[in-house]
Parts: C-alpha cells; sequence; structure tokens
C-alpha cells in the first residue's frame, strides 16, 4: 500500500514526527510546569503554616510570662522552644543563626530519629541577605527522601535585619505521587494521540493527494495520446486543486493545439489532392495528344496545328494553376505584406489604370471617395484588383464594372459591382474556397483554375481585411475588400 519513497509515505512519517516531537516537548513542559506549581503552592502552604504558628508562639509567651516578659521574645525565636512549636508530625524545623549556623532543630518529621535535613551555609548566608528562594529540594537520609525545604526569616515587629532562619522541610512524598499519577496520564494520552495520528494521517495524506494521483494518470493518458483525458472532479482552491485545475487548463490546450494542427493537416491533405487532380487533367490531355500524334505515320498540317494548339492552351492552363498555387503558397507561409499608409483612391485609380479595362473594351466606371487612407501593400493588393476584374471579363463578358472606394466608421472598401449573370445561391457561399469553380466556369475553357478569389482572400487577410461577395438574383456581382482605415471616421460613405 506504500511505496517508501512515495510523497504520500514521506508525508506522513513527517507529519507523525513532528507530532511525536510535539507531543513529548508539550508532555514535559506540562510535567514539569505542574510540579513547579506543586512545590510551588506547597511551599506557600509551609510558609502561611509559619505566620499562624509565629503568632500562637508570641500569644502563647505572653500568656504564660504575663504582659512583661522575663525573657525577651527575640532570643525565645532562636531557641529549640520555638524550633518545637513549629514542627508537626510531618514538618521538620530548623533554626538558622544570624551567623547562617543551625542553632535549635526539631525533628518530629516522617522516621522521628531522622534529623531535618541541612542546606549549605552560602545558601542560608543568602537567605539571610534577603534572597531566599521559593523553596529548596534537599535529600536526607539513606535511602534518600527527598524534603521540601523553605527558609523564612524570623522577624519581630520593627526589626530591619532577621534575627535568624526557620527552616521548614516537609517530605515530597506526596508530591511525588501526584506528579506520577500526572505523568502517567500524560504517557497514556500522548501514546492515544499518537495511535490515532498513526490510523488516520495516511488515509488523510492519501486523500489530500488524490488529485496528484489523477494529475499522473491524467498526464499518462495524454501522454497516449487520448487528449481528451481531464483530471475529474471538482477541485479546490488548494495548491494541489490549483494543480489539477492549471493542469485541465493545459490538457485542453494541447487538445485545442492537436486539433488545429489535426484540421490545418486535413487542409493540407485536401490542398495537395486537388492541387494533383487539377494538374492531373491538363497533363492527362498534353499525353494525349502526344500520344495521338507519335501512333500516326504522318500528320496532315491542319491536325498538326490544331493538336500544337490544344497542346499550348493546355500547357498555358498548367502553368497559370503552377502561378497561382505558388502565389497562395507564397501568402500564406510568408512574413505577411509590407504595409504603408495610402490614399485609397489614388492607388486604386493607378491600379485600374495599369489593367486597361477601356482597352479590352469594358465599360468601367469610377467613383471614389478622396481622404481615405488605407495601410496597404499596394503591389498585393493590386492582384485582388487584377483577380476580380479578369473574373468580371471571364465570367460576365461585356457587362459593365463600377469601381467604387468609400469608407464607414472606422473601415475603409472598394468595390466592383459588375451587371453581368451574377452568382448562383449555390454557388455564392463556396466561390472563396480553393478550387472552386462555379456551375457555368466548370467548362474549362472560361474557368480557370479557382484559384482566383482564395488568393484574393488571403492577400486581404494578411492585410486584416475581409472580402465578400454578393448577387442579388438579376442584378449582377458585386465583390467589396474591406480593409482598416488609418485615421478618423468618414464623414460621407456611397
Ligand atoms: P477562377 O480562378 O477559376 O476564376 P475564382 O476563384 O476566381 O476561380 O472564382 C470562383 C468562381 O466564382 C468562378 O468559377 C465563378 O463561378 C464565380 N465568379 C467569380 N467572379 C464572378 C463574376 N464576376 N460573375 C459571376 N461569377 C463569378
Amino acid at each position: 500500500m506504500f511505496r517508501v519513497h512515495s510523497l504520500r509515505w514521506r508525508l506522513t512519517a513527517f507529519y507523525l514526527g513532528m507530532l511525536s516531537i510535539l507531543v513529548i516537548l508539550l508532555g514535559t513542559a506540562q510535567y514539569f510546569a505542574i510540579r513547579e506549581v506543586l512545590l510551588r503552592s506547597n511551599a506557600e502552604v509551609l510558609a502561611n503554616d509559619y505566620s499562624a504558628l509565629l503568632n500562637a508562639f508570641k500569644k502563647a509567651q505572653q500568656t504564660r510570662t504575663g504582659t512583661t516578659p522575663t525573657t525577651p521574645i527575640q532570643r525565645l525565636l532562636l531557641t529549640s522552644q520555638f524550633a518545637t512549636a513549629l514542627s508537626s508530625p510531618r514538618i521538620g524545623v530548623v533554626i538558622i543563626g544570624p551567623a547562617g549556623a543551625p542553632r535549635a532543630q526539631a525533628s518530629a518529621t516522617l522516621t522521628p530519629e531522622q534529623p531535618p535535613p541541612q542546606l549549605s551555609t552560602e545558601q542560608y548566608l543568602a537567605a539571610l541577605r534577603g534572597h531566599p528562594r521559593p523553596y529548596y529540594l534537599a535529600p536526607q537520609g539513606d535511602p534518600a527522601t527527598t524534603y521540601l525545604t523553605v527558609l523564612i526569616p524570623i522577624r519581630v515587629s520593627g526589626g530591619a535585619s532577621p534575627l535568624g532562619l526557620a527552616q521548614l522541610s516537609t517530605p515530597t512524598d506526596g508530591i511525588e505521587q501526584n506528579l506520577r499519577q500526572d505523568r502517567w496520564l500524560v504517557v497514556v494520552g500522548s501514546v492515544a494521540v499518537l495511535l490515532l495520528a498513526l490510523l488516520l494521517t495516511p488515509l488523510i495524506v492519501a486523500r489530500a493527494l488524490r488529485p496528484l494521483n489523477q494529475v499522473a494518470r491524467t498526464a499518462g493518458a495524454l501522454a497516449a495520446g487520448d487528449y481528451q483525458q481531464r483530471v475529474p472532479g471538482t477541485h479546490g482552491d488548494d495548491e494541489i486543486g490549483r494543480v489539477a485545475q492549471a493542469f485541465n487548463e493545459m490538457a485542453g490546450g494541447i487538445e485545442q493545439a492537436f486539433e488545429v494542427r489535426r484540421q490545418s493537416e486535413e487542409r493540407m491533405r485536401q490542398f495537395v489532392a486537388d492541387a494533383s487532380h487539377e494538374l492531373r487533367t491538363p497533363l492527362t490531355a498534353l499525353a494525349g495528344y502526344i500520344d495521338v500524334l507519335g501512333r500516326r505515320d504522318s500528320v496532315d498540317p491542319e491536325t498538326l496545328q490544331s493538336s500544337l494548339a490544344a497542346m499550348q492552351r493546355e500547357s498555358g492552363r498548367m502553368t497559370r494553376l503552377v502561378t497561382d498555387l505558388l502565389t497562395l503558397t507564397r501568402i500564406e507561409s510568408g512574413r505577411g505584406p509590407t504595409l504603408r499608409p495610402l490614399p485609397l483612391d489614388a492607388w486604386l485609380a493607378g491600379a485600374l489604370d495599369e489593367l486597361g479595362l477601356q482597352d479590352q473594351g469594358v465599360t468601367a466606371t469610377r467613383r471614389l471617395a478622396p481622404g481615405i487612407t488605407v495601410n496597404i501593400d499596394p503591389d498585393a493588393l493590386k492582384q485582388v484588383v487584377n483577380n476580380l476584374a479578369q473574373n468580371a471579363l471571364k465570367y460576365a463578358p461585356g457587362a459593365e464594372q463600377h469601381w467604387t472606394c468609400f469608407a464607414e466608421g472606422s473601415r475603409a472598401a472598394f468595390r466592383l459591382e459588375d451587371t453581368g449573370p451574377g452568382i448562383s445561391a449555390q454557388d455564392l457561399p463556396h466561390i472563396f474556397e480553393r478550387f472552386y469553380r462555379g456551375e457555368k466556369a466548370r467548362d474549362r475553357a472560361a474557368g480557370g483554375s479557382g484559384l482566383g478569389l482564395a488568393i484574393a482572400k488571403s492577400i486581404v487577410e494578411a492585410h486584416g481585411g475581409t472580402i465578400e461577395a454578393k448577387s442579388p438574383p438579376g442584378a449582377g456581382a458585386t465583390f467589396t475588400v474591406w480593409l482598416p482605415r488609418v485615421g478618423g471616421p468618414a464623414k460621407s460613405s456611397t
């Protein structure tokens, strides 16, 4: 169940170790505190007994000798008479003189033949100087009995310095018994606490660490390719909960990244398949012509001419396709266009002039709003104008082309409206897809590679813009290219 190096085991061992040290320290501290309290309170009882007995002794002396005492009370207090008055079956008394030497004693203690214990002269002298300790512990006899001893300065009213010391000693056996019971309680209590901790700690630690185990299991599943795995359950706001939460977020990110990669790979596969398919058609046609010509012994000039013309058409189609593919790849894998701010109307006019639409017999009108600045790569965007114009020429032959540019809020736009047959509702949602050719354009003589609008879309999006197509029934096709505008919103729009 436990692996010695597991975090669970180490946490449990650490916790139990700390708890044991704490219990031992607390038990010891409590034992000594109780011992001190007991000794001090017993010492106080002895001191109180002394005061009561001193008063009783004085009164007894006065009653015995009348109002005028024959022996001064000062002297009586240093005699064995006073010592006997102070002693009891459990209290032994020694009277110490002003020089620190014992003067008298009364030895009625536990064993009457045993004299009360004595302290060192230094201790007596220190007490006489006014520094008695609250209590002393003195061993006496064989086997040694420990006595709780107090030193009380003997004073009579008005006396500045003590006449001597009364040393009261009582055996500590009663206190020891109390302490033994206390020690026993502390030991039993501590063992019980430690046993309980030994039982509960592994369970508590295991419960706290459960999310970490789940994180490890989930990480294993992720590594094995199951990107939908998550650390189950709700996670608290503690460190481990946050680890589980962060792990789930990371797993979500990985899943998303893999999904994006999968889709991109899928798109790439589709693209390669479409491109191969598109290339195969003209290649097959070329191979067919070559085969036919090769089989004949002699070819009449007319057939030769028409075959060569057809082969030229097919190779031209292939060249256009390859050029379009290269353009698309360059835009999508390139570093993006080099933008510079330009007036939209002047740039569009220049691009349209270069196309020479009028020379091709097209009726082209322009309504170009001035004062609109856009950030563009002029050459890249010219290809968009070109593709739109060429499409209008191809799919709306003889139709008029109306070119406009305008601004709407923070956006600028240029638009081409033609008066051709328009785009069918069926084609409209797909015309920006790669290799998509509309119904009518599938006639390969008129249609292109199906990449023209895909290229236009890629270029516009690289500028941070959008391109849209509309074709209301019977009203021709309209293409609008939206670009982010440089500067404030326009006041006028078309
Ligand atoms: P291609 O390179 O073959 O011309 P495009 O991506 O440029 O392909 O255009 C996709 C399709 O959109 C065309 O096959 C055609 O059906 C349709 N189309 C584009 N422009 C027009 C237009 N001005 N009028 C009618 N249809 C159009």
